[in-house]
């Protein structure tokens, strides 16, 4: 009796384990906007703002970066630039082995004095969003002369626009004005060609994307938590961002391992 009993809560355990593993995938925004690929890539891309000690959830400490860095370096990971991962996404291009991609939004000068030395440390790429207005004018951000010494040190540094409106408040005239400017003060600055964008404060429409392209970029960020995979709309991909948190590692730890399995689950990235 007791057996049979335990036997059948086995088996319910087992249905509610596998139910979930049996409904449809995650669903695809739009599907022109949608990179072509037959690749199985599922890549995190962490995303940062401040590396320093003001204990509020947007800081990381500069000994918590630390060891998450290290942590990353021990377990083989390969930091990939946002080049590798859209030739990847769109013409299947080879990843390395474990790619992870280190990004950092809005371009607090913290980015420049806590964080990059231990970039450089472990010889890993990462990307900083930077807004374009507030670079030599505002202490606590990068400065451009700081932005050209990162861009030639491995840090891409890409646009977050030019003021960090959230883009869905603003008319398109303005949206427009944010996105060719800001790409314009960088290319300019550090003469290269900006391709990548983040939404300030994560906010985005498919018409605010399809002006991120026709402004010339090749792909957008978003805070929509979860791994980039080839069901990833390309102009509003996915990132894990890192806190500071109670037990940060821990955070940290579990928000680079789980979120495959979760979104296997179907309970993120709908
Ligand atoms: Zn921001």
């Amino acid at each position: 009796m007791k057996f049979s009993y335990l036997y059948k809560k086995i088996i319910l355990v087992m249905l509610l384990v596998l139910i979930p593993l049996l409904l449809p995938g995650p669903k695809i925004l739009d599907q022109k906007l949608v990179a072509e690929s037959a690749s199985d890539t599922s890549v995190v891309i962490l995303n940062y703002h401040k590396v320093d000690d003001m204990k509020i959830s947007l800081s990381v400490a500069p000994v918590d970066f630390e060891k998450q860095m290290a942590y990353l370096k021990e377990q083989g990971y390969t930091t990939i630039t946002a080049d590798q991962l859209l030739d990847n996404l769109e013409n299947g291009t080879e990843l390395p082995e474990k790619p992870i991609l280190i990004t950092f939004d809005d371009g607090y000068e913290d980015n420049y004095k806590n964080a990059y030395p231990v970039l450089k440390k472990y010889g890993f790429k990462a990307t900083i969003f930077v807004i374009t207005d507030f670079l030599d004018r505002y202490p606590n951000y990068i400065t451009w002369a700081q932005a050209q010494e990162l861009q030639q040190n491995g840090i891409s540094i890409e646009s977050h626009t030019v003021q960090h409106k959230s883009l869905t408040e603003l008319n398109d005239e303005e949206v427009r004005s944010e996105l060719i400017n800001s790409k314009k003060a960088i290319d300019e600055h550090l003469g290269k060609d900006t391709r990548y964008i983040a939404y300030p404060t994560g906010t985005y429409n498919l018409h605010i994307a399809q002006m991120v392209k026709d402004a010339g970029y090749r792909a957008a960020f978003t805070v929509k938590y979860g791994n980039v995979d080839k069901a990833s709309n390309i102009y509003a991909l996915e990132r894990v961002p890192i806190f500071h948190t109670e037990n940060t590692f821990k955070s940290f730890y579990e928000r680079l391992h789980y979120i495959p399995i979760f979104e296997h689950l179907g309970w993120i990235k709908s």
